[in-house]
């Protein structure tokens, strides 16, 4: 038997469980070594009854009553009783109403939950239940839980896999040696073997680091050979042209900061060499990334490139047109906008135009990728908020020049450290931490929905001074299931009543591409006091007379995106404000509570890693890809580690092809974070 033996040839696996099997993609014995649990039970500390404490039990009992009811929409309880030889306790489920079926048997079960005071009487609440006759002959042990199967029971699993003993006890080691050694690692077979077949609590944690070290290792050393390889391949090579670049500085209406400086100069410089450029430009909300992006696309069409700014909505594309068009058209560079609103005779006029090369700069949506997009010589890629974007998106868009384009991926989110190593690995980055002078920091602050009267007499104040007022829900319409905003009531609520003398607008996902221009423009000009809209308007847009944004059920965003939308404020000199109202008078989540203490974007995404992990920061598009089974990009400690260790890989020159398993994970990784 070796890795590769198909699932059917382990004793106990028939025809029928094989096809099970391969519903959840195990097919080999591989497969099936790589599934690892995904809990784990602790069987060998069973507590009689009447010895049961508060915290994590484990009891061996008989269900003797068992009943439920709905409580309320949505919400489900069972309640049962549970006895054993010492005494009797209750149980509760909340939507589980399987568990009667599953415990009217009468049988006798395990039951692992927390024991804990709730609702005005000690109970379990949702504990697990494993049929004793289902158990494996010793129960006293630590017991691995499986993702569930359909049509498999748990505890055939668990007897397949004990099956594969004998293989993972003599599995090859898949690191090289020296990383071992060097990170007192445990070998893969025993890690293996703990995870299947533990022994104790401490042995699965160590067993756990040692394969995820691996992940990231992978991962890691992915990233150093894309940036190896890119430094192989030749670009175009745009010198820096220090009078063009003045030129344009001159017609600014503010000051750069420094960090600007930096980071142009930065940029700059990457163009001015043959190796093509993979940088992050990094700037908290309303930093002033564009006019970064302005500038050097100004040096590169001098030099008869062509630039292509890729923005995730119509809404962000058309804004940046309008905004590139004012800063590069006086100086001669012609500034073009492609989106699917764009049609018939237009588009086939600017495809031709951008074939010809006479549009110099292309503003656009994902329009910009489509086949029938053809450049006449594509110099620089900018893609605004990149995390909106996969990977494949932008590898698609970089693929339209005859030699690799440069490229500048530019976010709002903050990256943390550990996620920019891991995910980001091959792209340099240049941060904006400095807002221009005179910015004021946000006012945050958290109301009650009880107050709201109160806080629009707030909102009326700054419109009375000639300020204008983004107020933000999440859904388009009602929905009778809860009790979260809708633009649409909230709109007309406003405009009925309280804000009767205001001119309102309405913006949501569900409009045409033109009727959200409009109103969008119109916003922009200062044609309407108040904005009602859905988080549409979370990324980019940049109206710098709004100086108050109210979101309603705040408590449901994440952290960055709190931060994301807030900072549609704070654009100007004035001073702003961010009103967050609570789905409930209950006191502040801890998010709230964060949010109103820091404007920091950097801080508040390392916060918000903790509290729901990466997915939220650097998109779902490649976090699914990644795939990822056990590490967690969260780990900051072990991904120094691994990086250390794949940094000496490359520096020490190891063979990766020595490693056959190694690299081909390797190679898998590589071509998916690559951006050739
Ligand atoms: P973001 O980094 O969030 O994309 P933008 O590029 O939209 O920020 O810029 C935010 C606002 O700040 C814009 O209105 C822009 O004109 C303005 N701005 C940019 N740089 C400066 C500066 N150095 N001084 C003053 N205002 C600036
Ligand atoms: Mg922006």
């Amino acid at each position: 038997m070796n890795l590769d033996t198909k699932i059917e040839k382990i004793k106990g696996v028939g025809v029928k469980s094989a096809e099970q099997f391969a519903t959840a993609g195990i097919e080999t014995t591989g497969d099936l070594v790589d599934f690892l649990p995904r809990a784990y039970e602790d069987y060998s500390q069973v507590t009689k009854i009447l010895g049961v404490k508060p915290g994590k039990v484990t009891i061996k009992a008989r269900c003797e009553k068992i009943s439920t009811r709905p409580v309320r929409r949505g919400l489900r309880i069972t309640t049962a009783t549970l006895a054993d030889s010492s005494g009797k306790l209750q149980a509760v489920w909340f939507n589980q109403p399987y568990r009667e079926t599953q415990l009217k048997s009468g049988q006798e079960f395990y039951f692992s939950g927390i024991f804990e005071f709730n609702y005005n009487r000690y109970q379990l609440t949702n504990p697990s239940a494993e049929r004793v006759s289902d158990m494996p002959v010793q129960t006293d042990r630590i017991l691995p839980i499986y993702r569930s199967i359909k049509g498999l029971k748990s505890n055939l699993v668990r007897k397949i896999v004990a099956e594969l003993k004998p293989l993972i006890t003599m599995l090859l080691e898949t690191l090289p040696d020296s990383i071992i050694v060097r990170e007192k690692l445990m070998s893969r077979s025993q890690a293996l073997l703990a995870m299947h077949f533990p022994e104790n609590i401490d042995q699965i944690e160590i067993a756990r680091e040692r394969l995820a070290f691996e992940e990231l290792f992978q991962l890691l050393l992915a990233s150093q050979l894309n940036r190896q390889e890119n430094a192989k391949l030749t670009g175009w090579h745009i010198p820096f042209e220090q009078p063009v670049v003045a030129n344009f500085v001159k017609q600014l209406p503010f000051k750069l900061t420094t960090a600007q400086r930096v980071a142009a100069w930065q940029i700059i410089q990457d163009l001015d060499s043959k190796t093509p450029m993979n940088r992050l430009l990094q700037g908290d909300v309303g930093s002033g990334k564009t006019v970064v992006a302005g500038l050097v696309a100004c040096q590169v069409a001098h030099f008869g490139f062509q630039t292509a700014v890729m923005a995730p909505t119509e809404i962000l594309a058309n804004q940046h047109a309008e905004t590139i068009s004012k800063l590069l058209e006086p100086l001669g560079v012609s500034v073009g906008l492609l989106t699917g609103s764009v049609k018939g005779s237009a588009r086939k006029e600017l495809y031709k135009q951008i074939a010809t090369g006479s549009v110099q700069v292309i503003v656009g949506t994902h329009a910009l990728i489509q086949d029938t997009v053809k450049f006449h010589k594509l110099g620089f890629v900018i893609v605004d908020e990149q995390h909106r974007f996969g990977v494949d998106q932008r590898q698609q868009l970089l693929k339209k020049s005859e030699h690799m384009p440069h490229m500048l991926a530019m976010t709002a989110t903050p990256i943390p450290r550990s996620l920019a190593l891991t995910v980001y690995g091959e792209l340099d980055i240049s941060i904006l931490d400095e807002l221009p002078t005179g910015r004021k920091p946000i006012i945050t602050k958290t109301w009650s929905p009880n107050s709201r009267t109160q806080l629009y007499q707030l909102v009326d104040l700054e419109l009375s001074s000639g300020r204008q007022a983004y107020v933000v829900c999440t859904l388009i319409e009602d929905n009778p299931d809860n009790e979260i905003k809708s633009v649409q009531t909230e709109y007309k609520k406003l405009q009925n009543s309280i804000f009767k003398h205001r001119r309102i607008g309405l913006l949501h996902g569900k409009l045409k591409p033109a009727e959200k221009a409009e109103v969008m423009q119109q916003f922009s000009d200062g044609k309407l006091d108040i904005l009602v809209s859905t988080t549409v308007v979370e990324v980019g847009v940049d109206v710098s007379n709004a100086t108050v944004i109210v979101i309603e059920n705040a408590d449901r965003f994440g952290l960055s995106q709190l931060h994301q939308l807030r900072g549609r404020v704070g654009r100007s000199v004035h001073q702003s404000y961010c009103y967050l109202i609570a789905s409930t008078s209950a006191k502040p989540t801890r998010r709230l509570r964060e949010i109103e203490k820091s404007n920091d974007g950097f801080y508040l995404a390392e916060v918000d890693l903790r509290l729901r992990g990466p997915g939220e920061i650097y998109g779902r598009v490649q976090h699914g890809a990644l795939n990822l089974q056990i590490a967690t990009l969260a780990d900051a400690k072990l991904i120094a580690r691994a990086q250390k260790q794949a940094k000496l890989f490359v520096t020490e020159n190891l063979n990766l092809l020595q490693y056959k398993q190694l690299a081909a994970q390797v190679k898998y990784y590589q071509r998916l974070t690559t951006l050739n």
